[in-house]
This record gives structure tokens, C-alpha cells and sequence, in this order.
């Protein structure tokens, strides 16, 4: 999965394309000072009982302009938005004084948190501002600002918590109630 939408950001023209020790990818477009992040998991929960779900969870069928499959919603479809934001940015021109980051994380399903924690402490990217595209039913959640010992809200501001109803759903009809 990370090495497809690596390929696709390289398609893409973005201007650095990384993979992490982690397995975190990291899509680049300018070079300015304000460091903005789109970030979205590839991983997804396991597909369950097979029998109940309506169709192959693997299939990919698009009907009706839904696309249906485990993770289609939470969260390929944050993920694809997010790169083709990425794109459309660079071929109209990222403003001098800003960074944009199209993250690809790993892991979040089994340790919530634990992809970011890596990203900031050990590939050093500490972005200004992070807008996480998991589905939310179209309602936008702020995160929650965080701070260390020392008040700085520097450390730890990365790791709102963005209820999606799809945890309820786990091992269910991931593909019918959440396209
Ligand atoms: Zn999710």
C-alpha cells in the first residue's frame, strides 16, 4: 500500500517522497517555513466474518459512485483526497512560505498515536498545523492542543482523537455503512 501511493505521489510531481524506518510515508511539496500536514493510516482493521459482509471486501466494486471495500472509508478515501490536494497545490504553486506534507501512516489501528510519535520524534517533523482525514460523517473535530512538562505545546499536540464510529463497526459491514 505505501509503495503504491509513493509511486503515485512520484506520478504526482511531488518534491520529496520518503519512506521512514517505520514504514511512514512522507510526501513533500515546497520548502517554507510553515509546515502544514494532511495525514491519513493505510492500515485497516481486520475484515471479520466474511459472511457478513455484503460483498468481497477486497473487491473495490464502485456502484452508484460508492466505492466498497475494508479501509475504502476509514481511510483510503482520506488518503487519495489528501495526495490529489497535494498535487492540485503543486500545479497551482504552494505559497513560498509554506511546506505541505501528504502523510501516509502506519500502524494506528493497533496503537493510536504511535505513527505520529515516531514521525515527531525520530524523523524530526514537527508540523505547524495537521488536519487528519479520517471520516467523521463530514463534521470537522479540532484536536485537542497538548502540552509537555515544561508548557510547551509543542510535543504532544498531534494526537487529537477523531471519533469515527467506524471502531464500533469493527470485523461488520465496514463496506455498507461506511463508504
Ligand atoms: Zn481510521
Amino acid at each position: 500500500m505505501i509503495e503504491r501511493i509513493r509511486q503515485e505521489m512520484l506520478k504526482l510531481g511531488f518534491d520529496e517522497v520518503t519512506v521512514d524506518p517505520m514504514g511512514n510515508l512522507l510526501g513533500r511539496i515546497g520548502s517554507g517555513p510553515r509546515v502544514i500536514a494532511l495525514d491519513g493510516h493505510v492500515d485497516t482493521v481486520d475484515v471479520g466474518e466474511l459472511s457478513l459482509w455484503d460483498r468481497d471486501p477486497f473487491s473495490g466494486d464502485i456502484e452508484d459512485g460508492i466505492l466498497y471495500g475494508r479501509g475504502a472509508s476509514d481511510m483510503k478515501g482520506g488518503v487519495a483526497s489528501s495526495v490529489y490536494a497535494g498535487a492540485l497545490l503543486k500545479k497551482s504553486g504552494i505559497p513560498d512560505n509554506v511546506t505541505l506534507y501528504v502523510t501516509a501512516t502506519v500502524q494506528e489501528e493497533d496503537c493510536d498515536g504511535l505513527c505520529w510519535q515516531y514521525i515527531v520524534n525520530e524523523d524530526g517533523l514537527r508540523p505547524d498545523l495537521v488536519v487528519i482525514t479520517e471520516p467523521t460523517s463530514l463534521r470537522i473535530y479540532r484536536g485537542t492542543p497538548r502540552t509537555d512538562g515544561n508548557g510547551s505545546p509543542h510535543l504532544r499536540y498531534l494526537l487529537p482523537r477523531i471519533s469515527t464510529g467506524a471502531r464500533g463497526q469493527r470485523g461488520l459491514q465496514d463496506g455498507r455503512h461506511h463508504r
